[in-house]
C-alpha cells in the first residue's frame, strides 16, 4: 500500500492556500532569503599622468556593499528593526558638524538618546511580536494570498 507524499504531509499540517486551495505555497522567510543577495565590491584603480615633466599619480580605491532583492522578496520582506546605536553616531556627527553653534548640539544629543531609547524599546518589545507571525506566514504563488497555515 503506497501513500502519496502530499497526503502524508497533509496529515501533519495543511499548507494549502485557504483562499484558493492552491498547493504552490511557500514560507515567506524562504522566499525572502532566496530572493535577497548581499555582497561586497572592491575596486582599485590607478590614476596617473604627466604634467610639466614631472609624473604624478595615485591609487584610488572604492569599496561598497551590494544588495539586491527580487520584487517578490521585497514585497514579502520581514518587519524592520529601527536604528539604535547608529542614531547616537548620527547625533555625534551632527554635533561635530555644528560646533559653531551652541544650540544644535544641545538638541541633537538628547534627541538621539531619546530616539535610541525609543527604538531600542521597539526592537526588544514590538519587533519580536511582528517577527513571530511573519516567520509562520506562507505565500500562495497562485493567488498571492499570505496566510498562516492552520
Ligand atoms: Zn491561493
Amino acid at each position: 500500500m503506497e501513500q502519496p507524499v502530499a497526503a502524508t504531509n497533509k496529515n501533519l499540517i495543511n499548507l494549502n492556500c485557504p483562499s484558493c486551495g492552491g498547493e504552490n505555497t511557500q514560507k515567506l522567510s524562504s522566499i525572502h532569503d532566496a530572493g535577497t543577495s548581499h555582497g561586497t565590491t572592491q575596486s582599485v584603480g590607478f590614476v596617473g599622468g604627466r604634467g610639466g615633466g614631472n609624473g604624478f599619480g595615485g591609487m584610488t580605491s572604492s569599496s561598497g556593499t551590494t544588495f539586491s532583492q527580487t520584487s517578490l522578496a521585497k514585497k514579502l520582506a520581514p518587519p524592520k528593526k529601527k536604528m539604535t546605536a547608529k542614531i547616537i553616531f548620527l547625533g555625534v556627527v551632527v554635533t561635530l558638524g555644528t560646533l559653531w553653534t551652541v544650540v544644535i548640539p544641545f538638541i541633537a544629543i538628547p534627541a538621539s538618546i531619546y530616539f535610541y531609547r525609543k527604538n531600542k524599546a521597539f526592537n526588544t518589545i514590538e519587533y519580536p511580536k511582528l517577527m513571530e507571525p511573519w516567520l509562520k506566514q506562507y505565500y500562495c504563488h497562485r493567488c498571492e494570498n499570505v496566510f498562516i497555515p492552520g
